[in-house]
């Protein structure tokens, strides 16, 4: 029986429950306006989404307002800004980040812009603490009032800024630095929506980490009797940035700071972000502000090279910042992190990370409800930590070796005409261009997806056009980045019942968390995916977990086709006997389908030896038959890899086998 599967399915509910062995930032002059002055609110839409995970019919109520008056991004473009309507006593006020700019080179769209130009491409933020049907998500129940970034000002400009020519050909470039102006409309709404909320919480991420605390204390002058903390989420380390440049002087700061009550003293040649901090601080005590950011933050490093200051070390500045602003104010705790990784609080990461002992999460937690809230300092401050007990040292340096971009970054490549390599070293993802959209075979996980979504992107497609990500099966490693895809893109992401139930089950290692997706197409063995011109046959080759799909499809060069297909599941390390029993029943079913099959693309490219021959390709000359297109060595792989089951199902029954993780170790580095 053959099912064919073209028009999205309809959502069905899977039983939840079977855990398993997860598989693992010149100019020359500039012109100053006076500060705009926010308007009303003329046009609400209201967007309803699906939540991310938990229960399927969870349901996020966003809304997207548009304000006039003289909001406005960079470009002239118009303003939006997001709101969640939570509890009336619980607030939480988000600034987005997005770069910045205040010279013609990085603030110029034409040329090098460092920062988000307008909010056309800004949707709702679905991760992390935006992740309402998260259980522990600290803000569940808050009202949410999220400010988009789009005038490369970190959010304090107040300044229609002409940025004279630089280069011949040039006009005067006229950037539109008001993120005064937009923050006030969203305070505005937020002051008339909210009336008197008993908790609020003001944070940032990255640009919008900078002004969080100058917004947390013009906001607790509206809100005297609430509770306030604040957090900055990953600027923590811009020491001294802003004595060799001004910024401030380009995006007119201080055309409205020196009306801001407790700033007013604050001057362009000593203000910086630990100024905004300890200003605020004194200027309210009974306010907990706070500081987040990863000791080896690489986008903070890279933005203090930009500035001149090469080879810093992150943690020394983001240890002397803090002591800077801790001799003038009480009112303040840091928690800092190890590794490289920039931001936390959008990141599904937010639930899983910790240092020395303490989970990020809890911390935050915490923090909003004001108990009691010590300062977090990093043992390890190489890389990231995770929740709970250590993992065992062997699994730890595998661990390690996959989160290393050094080892794992694949420049992606074409295969055939219609095929890409877009994955990592160590996991595979296809990429499969049809005449109707997109087909992603598996989706990787944490880091690697905005790694995924740029390798597509640098091959001349757009992630937008992805209909279908077909997992191979539910592993964090293949179909951990299916949320996003699926959230941000629209594909629709395909599993079999069984993979669905591993891949939104609690995972055995925090390091495995991955975000859920929504259940779209439920796969069963026979069924066909159509679109365009190809076709995806899929075969439930149950061993590696009960779902595996393996996929059969076309494959073309100039006039020639050929018949690919992805083994979804070769690795060996799950246990038992009757498991191992079936994955030889797989394989033996594979093997009386061999024929016509003439092109080995599996989920782990060693398996099917794809980076040899991606060289091979390379180097063959015009002409020369594609090293991919080899029947016989997908014989003998299929071969190989029922023999090396069948020595497992030996050792199994004499009680020889060995452990997952030696198993695990064999199957990433064997074949
Ligand atoms: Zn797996």
């Amino acid at each position: 029986m053959q099912r064919l599967i073209n028009t999205r399915a309809s959502l069905q509910k899977v039983q939840i429950g079977l855990i398993v062995l997860a598989s693992l930032w010149a100019f020359t002059g500039c012109q100053k306006h006076e500060p705009a002055s926010p308007g009303s609110i003329v046009e609400v839409e209201v967007g309803v989404e699906v939540g991310v995970e938990g229960d399927v019919t969870a349901v996020d109520d966003w809304q997207t307002l548009f304000p006039e008056g003289e909001t406005t991004c960079s470009d002239g473009s118009p303003y939006k800004f997001f709101v969640r309507q939570g509890s009336s006593d619980k607030l939480l006020v988000y600034l987005q980040g997005g770069g910045g700019c205040w010279f013609r080179q990085t603030c110029d769209p034409q040329m090098q812009p460092s920062y988000t130009i307008n909010v056309a491409n800004t949707s709702y933020p679905h991760f992390g603490i935006f992740n309402f049907a998260k259980a522990g998500n600290p803000f569940k129940d808050h009202t949410v009032v999220y400010a988009p970034y789009c005038t490369g000002d970190v959010h304090i400009g107040a300044s229609d800024t002409i940025y004279p020519p630089i280069e011949e050909g040039q006009k005067d470039l006229v950037i539109r630095h008001q993120g005064r102006a937009n923050m006030q409309a969203v305070l505005d709404w937020t002051y008339a929506n909210v009336k008197s909320p008993k908790n609020i919480f003001v944070t940032g991420s990255s640009a919008g980490a900078i002004p969080s605390p100058l917004y947390a204390s013009i906001i607790a002058d509206h809100y005297p009797d609430a509770q306030i903390a604040q957090l900055g989420d990953a600027a923590g380390g811009y020491r001294r940035m802003n004595q060799a440049t001004r910024p401030h002087e380009q995006w007119g700061t201080f055309n409205f700071i020196k009306d801001e009550k407790g700033f007013e003293h604050l001057n362009s040649h000593d203000m910086n972000y630990e100024s905004l901090y300890i200003a605020a601080a004194q200027q309210h005590p009974e306010i907990l502000f706070a500081e987040y950011d990863a000791a080896e933050d690489a986008v903070q490093k890279r933005f203090l090279a930009l500035s001149g200051q090469k080879h810093v070390q992150l943690l020394d500045s983001l240890k002397a910042n803090h002591q800077d602003i801790r001799a003038e104010a009480d009112n303040f705790r840091s928690f800092i992190g190890g590794g490289t990784s920039h931001t936390v609080l959008q990141k599904p990461e937010f639930y899983t990370w910790a240092a020395n002992g303490t989970g990020i999460r809890d911390w935050v937690a915490n923090l909003e409800s004001f108990t009691d809230v010590e300062d977090v300092l990093c043992g390890d401050c190489i890389r990231e930590s995770y929740v709970g007990a250590a993992i065992d040292p062997a699994l730890q340096a595998l661990w390690d070796s996959w989160e290393d971009p050094a080892t794992q970054y694949v420049k992606p490549f074409k295969i055939f005409d219609n095929v890409y390599y877009v994955g990592i070293d160590w996991v595979a993802a296809y990429l499969i261009d049809t005449d109707d959209g997109l087909v992603l075979i598996d989706s990787l996980y944490g880091k690697w997806v905005p790694m995924l979504v740029n390798n597509i992107r640098s091959i001349g497609f757009n992630p937008s056009d992805i209909k279908y990500v077909i997992n191979t099966h539910g592993h964090f490693d293949h179909a951990g980045g299916s949320a996003y895809l699926q959230k941000v893109y629209g594909a629709e992401i395909v599993m079999t019942a069984d993979d669905w139930a591993i891949a939104r089950a609690e995972p055995e290692l925090p390091q495995f968390y991955m975000p859920k997706p929504n259940i779209d197409v439920v796969a069963k063995d026979g069924d066909i995916i159509a679109l365009g011109d190809n076709a995806f046959e899929l075969f439930n080759t149950p061993g590696h977990t009960t779902g595996v799909l393996s996929i059969r499809y076309k494959v073309r060069e100039g006039d020639n086709e050929y018949t690919a297909m992805t083994l979804g599941g070769v690795g060996l390390n799950f246990s038992g006997v009757a498991r191992t029993e079936t994955y030889i029943s797989s394989y033996e079913r594979l093997q009386s389908i061999q024929e016509g099959t003439s092109v080995s693309l599996p989920n782990h490219q060693e398996m099917g030896k794809v980076f040899a021959r991606r060289d091979l390709a390379a180097a063959r000359p015009t002409g020369a038959a594609n090293p991919f297109v080899n029947p016989d060595s997908y014989k003998q792989d299929l071969n190989t890899f029922l023999t090396a089951a069948k020595i497992k199902l030996a050792q199994e029954k004499a009680g020889t086998a060995p452990t997952e993780l030696e198993a695990l170790k064999n199957a990433i580095t064997d074949s």
